[in-house]
């Protein structure tokens, strides 16, 4: 059986290795600004670095030398990848990264957390189970059971969200019961899954996006939602700005990616009457909006996080 990384590291004395690394990074999006900080980053630190198209990558499933395809060829070992995957490509992706973490390589975030994280229902589910705290969620499935699901989160107004959708776009707060009801049979009728949730208020459109890097996060920032909306992802009109985050915002959003198994995520965070609260983890959390807000170099923590994780190689070494 396959050593896992993480398994490996804790038994052998880890000692990262100190010479220039190969590094490449997994991303349908070369010319973006996340992909080019990164190869920005990892240069400057002497690295190779290697852009690969994770959807140009096919796997060769052997027990004795697994091995990721590329253009005719087999890709040479690195010893990190640094797994950029978007929500399109999660299935296909997580096959990829899974591939590289049989050969023994580095990833950033494995296989499981990305795909645990981007099941929004379980990944809910999981941060209960870690007693995180988190606006009332519920899920049901019959049109019987609609009136006592949005009692079970408060009543209106009720926050509904599409579980397959990100960047808020499949976010709606109903401010009525009757507005809720009429959402939820469509949802229903459309087949598409959902959750519903306890309306924070008090957050007045505003989140806190906490970027984590191993066991710490290393920047912060407050998302602000446009004059008419309540959703406040940059993406649906949202501003951002500078924030200070408090231990306890901090130690929480450590926890939510521990939980997740996640060494690089985003984590949202809103601000509740009763204290901070997780809204979500993204596993491929952008760098752009992080880094212009809060001045602080992101791309560089993350290969910093590398070169102290990246071992000598547990497969040929378990072979020997
Ligand atoms: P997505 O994954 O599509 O970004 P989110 O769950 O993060 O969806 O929600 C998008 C935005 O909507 C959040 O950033 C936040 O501003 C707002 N929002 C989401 N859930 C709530 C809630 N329960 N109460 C108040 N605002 C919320």
């Amino acid at each position: 059986p396959t050593l896992s990384y993480d398994l490996y590291a804790k038994h052998k004395k880890s000692v990262p290795i100190k010479r220039p690394l190969r590094i490449a990074i997994l991303t349908r999006a070369p010319s973006i600004y996340s992909t080019r900080r990164l190869v920005e980053a990892a240069e400057a630190h002497d690295h190779e670095v290697e852009l690969i198209d994770t959807k140009r990558c096919y796997l060769n499933i052997q027990s004795h030398s697994p091995n990721v395809h590329y253009d005719g060829k087999p890709l040479p070992y690195y010893d990190a990848v640094i797994p950029r995957i978007g929500a399109s490509l999660t299935f296909y992706g997580m096959a990829v990264v899974r591939q590289f973490e049989a050969m023994g390589t580095y990833c950033v975030n494995t296989a499981d957390a990305i795909g645990m994280s981007r099941d929004k229902l379980a990944a809910h589910q999981i941060l209960a189970r870690h007693r995180i705290p988190m606006p009332t969620t519920a899920f049901a499935n019959s049109p019987k059971d609609t009136n006592s699901l949005i009692d079970l989160v408060g009543g209106a107004p009720t926050v509904l969200k599409l579980l397959e959708s990100t960047q808020g776009k499949g976010v709606v707060l109903a401010e009525t019961k009757k507005a809720a009801s009429a959402v939820i049979s469509a949802f229903q009728n459309l087949e598409a899954n959902f959750i519903a949730q306890e309306f924070v208020k008090e957050a007045a459109g505003s989140d806190l996006r906490c970027f984590v890097v191993g066991k710490k996060v290393v920047a912060s920032m407050m998302r602000v939602a446009g004059d008419d909306d309540f959703r406040s992802n940059l993406h649906a009109g949202g501003s951002a700005k500078k924030v200070r985050i408090t231990k306890e915002e901090r130690s929480l959003a450590l926890k939510a990616s521990k939980a997740m198994g996640l060494k690089v995520a985003g984590v949202d965070l809103i601000r509740a009457e009763s204290g901070p609260k997780v809204l979500e983890i993204n596993s491929s959390p952008g760098l752009e909006g992080i880094e212009k807000t809060s001045g602080i170099d992101v791309a560089d923590a993350i290969i910093q996080h590398i070169e102290n994780h990246v071992i000598t190689s547990p497969i040929a070494k378990a072979k020997k």
